[in-house]
C-alpha cells in the first residue's frame, strides 16, 4: 500500500511540476511519520523514502533509535522548544521549525559544545491564524538581524503551515506569500543568498505548493493512511 501511495504522489508531483514548468527532481518528500509505527517507517524506506519527519520530539528519538541501521534524513517538523534542541544538534539532517530566538541561543551553545551546525529553516506564519507557530511575516527582518553573527545556525530556507480550509486561492496565496518573502530575502541580503528552500504543503495541498515553488514537501496521511488517534 505505501508503495502504491509513493507512486501516486509523486506522479502527482511530476504533474504539478508539468503544469508550471519545474524539474520534479527540485522536488522531495519528507514522509511524515508521526503516529506511525517504525516498521512501517521502515516499510517506507524500502519503499524509497529517505527523508522521515517527525513533529514530536520523543517519538523522534524512539524511531531514530528502532530505525538507527537504516539510510534515513530525519527531518523535526514540530514545535521547536529550546530544552529540545540539545537533541537535536547532530541526529537531524534538518529542523523545519524554527521560530525563536531562545531555540537560537540553544543552537549556539550545543552548536559549539559539539562543534556541529544546525541546519534549519525559519517557521513563517502567513497564514495569519493566531494558533499558528512560526514568526510573523513582517518580524522576518528583525529576526534575521538578531542572528546575524550565528555562528552554528545555518539557515537554509523557509517553511510554513497552509490554512486549514478548502479555499485553495487562499493557501496558493499564502504560499505566494512565503515565497514573496524568500526571494526578498536572498535578493537584500548577501549574507542569506543560501536561504532558498521552501518547505511547504501537506497532504491537502502539495500540487498547490510545487506550483508555487516548494522543495520539501511534508506528507503524512497521504503515504501512510488516515492517523489513528
Ligand atoms: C502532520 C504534519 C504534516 C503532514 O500532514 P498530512 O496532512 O498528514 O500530510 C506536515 N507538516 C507538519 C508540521 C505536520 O505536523
Amino acid at each position: 500500500m505505501i508503495e502504491q501511495n509513493i507512486v501516486t504522489i509523486k506522479t502527482r508531483i511530476t504533474e504539478a511540476c508539468r503544469r508550471v514548468g519545474r524539474d520534479p527532481a527540485e522536488v522531495r518528500i519528507v514522509a511524515v511519520s508521526k503516529t506511525v509505527t517504525a516498521d512501517r517507517v521502515a516499510e517506507a524506506v524500502q519503499a524509497g523514502m529517505s527523508d522521515i519527519g517527525e513533529n514530536r520530539f520523543q517519538e523522534l528519538r524512539v524511531k531514530m533509535e528502532a530505525l538507527a541501521s537504516l539510510p534515513v534524513r530525519w527531518h523535526f517538523i514540530g514545535h521547536l522548544q529550546s530544552n529540545k534542541v540539545k537533541y537535536l544538534v547532530g541526529n537531524v539532517h534538518l529542523v523545519h521549525s524554527l521560530d525563536s530566538l531562545s531555540a537560537v541561543e540553544q543552537i549556539e551553545k550545543w552548536g559549539r559544545k559539539k562543534n556541529i551546525p544546525v541546519r534549519a529553516l525559519l517557521q513563517v506564519n502567513v497564514s495569519g491564524e493566531q494558533s499558528k507557530f512560526g514568526i510573523e511575516p513582517d518580524e522576518v527582518d528583525s529576526f534575521l538581524d538578531e542572528v546575524r553573527t550565528c555562528e552554528y545556525l545555518d539557515l537554509a530556507g523557509f517553511m510554513t503551515i497552509g490554512s486549514f480550509t478548502d479555499d485553495e486561492e487562499r493557501i496558493r496565496r499564502e504560499f505566494r506569500l512565503l515565497k514573496h518573502i524568500r526571494d526578498t530575502v536572498t535578493a537584500a541580503r548577501p549574507e542569506r543568498r543560501a536561504m532558498t528552500l521552501l518547505s511547504m504543503g501537506m497532504t491537502d495541498d502539495f500540487e498547490i505548493a510545487v506550483e508555487e515553488g516548494a522543495h520539501l514537501v511534508r506528507i503524512g496521511r497521504a503515504l501512510f493512511g488516515e492517523r489513528v488517534i
